[in-house]
């Protein structure tokens, strides 16, 4: 796009508030100082850079959900969260950190979102599901399921509920890895809807109260390799079975998502009676119990759908 000298002059009076004759000695100025080697335009366009004043609007594009194609970087996006996932951990080469993620949607699809930049993963804690958040610079990669997904890292920016963004009728495109019990014969992450046929007697480890990692007993006290001696945090363990009509596997719940089952309830009695029958939506990784010779969800996170969910889930079926 080319603008004008006219236009150049008028842009660069209204953002500098320069009057007409001082913007106008500016750019005769750099032209004689430039020995008339540029054009009144040319000589506008250093003034107006000089100034720090942009001429084009540089909003990039916002796309919608289904025009991200993998591979682009500086994606803008707006999206209403349809889920907060829990922020975890890794470790890898000495390199350790967190990763937070979000599912959003609009009139076009769905997305994962992928947060690596720790002041974003702190935003999070602001979120709540049906907000809307407006994602400035992520980058888009394929995930190991096929679907793309949006990240961000440290140039990345959220605005939460920004002015004026508005998402209509959301479409779901991608409920991503979902399977079927039937189906989990190998190794890797799944998401399961099913129902809560069966729930086993609850067991205890003391964990870190810093990293949640098992801690084993040093004499009489516990010590946590990375956080020293600690005072044990009881986290239990639960193992349920898990059918969806086209099967059943035994679930293994850690920490925060067995609590969440549990929902504070010790006795084997009153857990059956608070959890069976439960209907969930459960993700995790599918892994091999060599001891057992059967297949193990390891769950990572649990979710109790909403009843319009359920329905919608049911009808899917
Ligand atoms: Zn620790």
């Amino acid at each position: 796009m080319i603008l004008d000298y006219e236009t150049i002059l008028r842009k660069i009076i209204d953002k500098s508030g320069l009057s007409k004759t001082d913007v106008e000695a500016k750019i005769k100025e750099k032209q004689i100082q430039l020995q008339d080697l540029i054009s009144k335009e040319g000589a506008a366009h250093i003034i107006s850079n000089e100034l720090g004043i942009k001429l084009f609007d540089e909003t990039p594009q916002t796309l919608k959900i289904n025009n991200i194609q993998v591979g682009l970087n500086s994606v803008n996006l707006s999206g209403k969260i349809l889920n907060i996932y829990e922020t975890r951990s890794f470790q890898k080469n000495n390199r350790s950190g967190n990763i937070g993620s979000l599912l959003i949607g609009d009139e076009t699809g769905t997305i994962r979102i992928v947060i690596w930049d720790e002041n974003l993963i702190k935003l999070i804690k602001e979120m709540k599901q049906g907000d809307i958040i407006k994602i400035m610079n992520g980058y888009s990669k394929q995930n190991n399921n096929g679907f793309k997904e949006l990240h961000l890292g440290g140039k990345s920016q959220i605005l939460i509920n920004p002015e004026g963004e508005k998402i209509q009728e959301i479409k779901i495109t991608q409920i991503s890895s979902r399977k079927k019990i039937k189906d989990l014969n190998n190794p890797g992450f799944a998401e399961v809807f099913g129902t809560v046929v069966d729930i086993f007697e609850p067991k205890y480890y003391n964990s870190c109260p810093i990293c949640s990692k098992k801690l084993f007993p040093e004499l009489d006290k516990f010590k946590c390799q990375e956080h020293g001696i600690t005072i044990p945090k009881k986290t239990p363990v639960l193992n349920i079975y898990f059918d969806d009509g086209t099967g059943n596997i035994r679930a293994v719940l850690f920490r925060e998502q067995a609590e969440k089952l549990m929902n504070k309830k010790e006795n084997l009695d009153e857990l059956k009676k608070e959890a069976r029958g439960k209907q969930l939506l459960l993700k995790g990784k599918v892994t091999k119990n060599e001891m057992f010779n059967r297949m193990e969800l390891v769950v990572n996170n649990l979710e109790e759908p909403d009843p319009k969910e359920i329905i919608a889930e049911l009808e899917n079926q």
